[in-house]
């Protein structure tokens, strides 16, 4: 007879494994899936947030990440007109002060082997092709492996499949269209000028959107470019390899990618960030990480909030596993605490960019903020997603950008 595990979850990217590593440790008979062989590359620009080490670290996993990856104590961020803004990371709260940039390759399978040493099982090389009813309510997840097609059952079923939308528009699990960003990446050895901080450029890039240097090594670095369109307007013609293409070609980057080596191909990958409006979950359902649209709109970064979405669906289930509640009021109250915790945020990081990203009012903020150290500190916040922008930035602030 098929087993019915307590929950099976389908993506093995970082929301999927740390929700298993987090539901096994409590116990429960949790089987995670992915559609490729690990370990496997995901198009990414590989950093790692303060709020993302902070749930790495309640894994038991940022020593090794900070060991295996290169650590990050500061920012450069470039404004329109080409003018550095350059801060540390500043400390906030108990979150680590420092940013990691770790290749996917290492990070996710470092993640998936956490799941499984606390007693996860899994299997990869299945893929979910649609998911299992019972009436109104999902029962796990229909898939395929090589050995033939597969059903697999459980009282939850968790999708952690990432921008790949799919599978959510087969079982027809969508509110609407889901919106997108753009991005594309290149390893590029020998580079001039990396230091330890990051760097993002507002030059040379379609906006809202940036260009960004995030160093692998004291000579490597992850090169990349992405945008974001607002909904309503048109999708940009040009793509990710173009927008990457010009970003390379301004005489500050052309410069020092001249004498680099290229390792690997030129990657794209959208990224998906309609969390505000996207369903999150049904009977017996939930949706984790990007799966759920979860991208902060202004920066692309989605690893710390899949991994933060991870520990709110861990609650969930492990409360409603340990009550045996109805999928009904377990779907209702996932969906609540994640609005809870995510929403504001995401509505006012929306109205910001579609405010603020315009050139002239950049480059006014870029010349307050080199005067300024607090409203530095704000900027570096806001793009580290720390901050809520719209608490972050005061009446005073945005006097001194008016002044510029
Ligand atoms: C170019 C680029 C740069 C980025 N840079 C950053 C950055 O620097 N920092 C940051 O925080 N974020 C960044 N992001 C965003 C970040 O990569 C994602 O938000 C993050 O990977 C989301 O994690 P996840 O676990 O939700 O999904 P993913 O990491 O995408 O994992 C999803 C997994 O699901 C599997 N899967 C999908 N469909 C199925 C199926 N039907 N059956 C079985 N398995 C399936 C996939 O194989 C994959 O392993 C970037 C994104 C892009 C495109």
């Amino acid at each position: 007879m098929t087993p019915i595990h307590d929950v099976v979850i389908v993506g093995a990217g970082p929301a999927g494994s740390s929700l298993a590593h987090f539901l096994a440790r409590q116990g429960r008979d949790v089987l995670l899936i992915d559609k490729s062989p690990f370990p496997r590359d995901k198009t990414c620009g590989d950093g790692l947030t303060p709020r993302a080490l902070a749930v790495l670290r309640t894994l038991g996993l940022l020593d090794r990440v900070a060991a295996a990856g290169c650590r990050i104590n500061g920012i450069h961020l470039f404004t329109p007109d080409g003018l550095p803004v350059s801060a540390p990371i500043p400390s906030r709260g108990d979150l680590p002060r420092f940013i990691v940039v770790l290749p996917r390759y290492q990070l996710d399978d470092l993640l998936r082997r956490q799941a499984l040493a606390a007693g996860a099982a899994y299997r990869d090389r299945v893929e979910a092709l649609d998911v299992l009813r019972d009436g109104d309510r999902i029962v796990g997840v229909q898939a395929r492996s090589a050995a033939g097609p597969l059903e697999l059952r459980a009282r939850h079923t968790v999708l952690a499949t990432g921008a790949s939308v799919a599978l959510q528009e087969r079982a027809k699990l969508l509110a609407g269209p889901p919106l997108f960003g753009r991005a594309a990446r290149a390893y590029y050895e020998g580079l001039g000028q990396v230091s330890d901080y990051i760097e993002f450029h507002l030059e040379s890039v379609p906006l809202p959107g940036y260009g960004w240097v995030f160093p692998i090594s004291a000579r490597a670095a992850n090169v990349g470019a992405g945008y974001f369109v607002s909904r309503g307007q048109p999708p940009l013609r040009n793509s990710p390899r173009q927008v990457l293409d010009t970003f390379l070609a301004n005489p500050l980057m052309a410069r020092r990618v001249a004498r680099a080596t290229m390792n690997g191909p030129v990657k794209g990958y959208p990224l998906r960030f309609d969390f505000p409006t996207a369903r999150l979950a049904f009977p017996g359902l939930l949706l984790v990480g990007e799966a759920a649209g979860l991208v902060n709109p202004l920066t692309g970064e989605g690893i710390d909030y899949a991994l933060e979405s991870a520990e709110v669906a861990a609650e969930a289930l492990d409360e409603a596993l340990q009550r045996g509640a109805a999928p009904e009021a377990v779907a209702a109250r996932f969906t609540a605490a994640m609005r809870a915790r995510f929403q504001r945020a995401f509505l006012t990081i929306c109205r910001v960019r579609d405010f603020y990203f315009r050139p002239w009012l950049l480059n006014r903020a870029g010349r307050a903020a080199r005067r300024h150290a607090d409203f530095r500190t704000t900027l570096v916040n806001v793009c580290l997603g720390n901050i809520d922008p719209g608490q972050g930035i005061s009446p005073k602030m945005l006097l001194r950008i008016a002044v510029g």
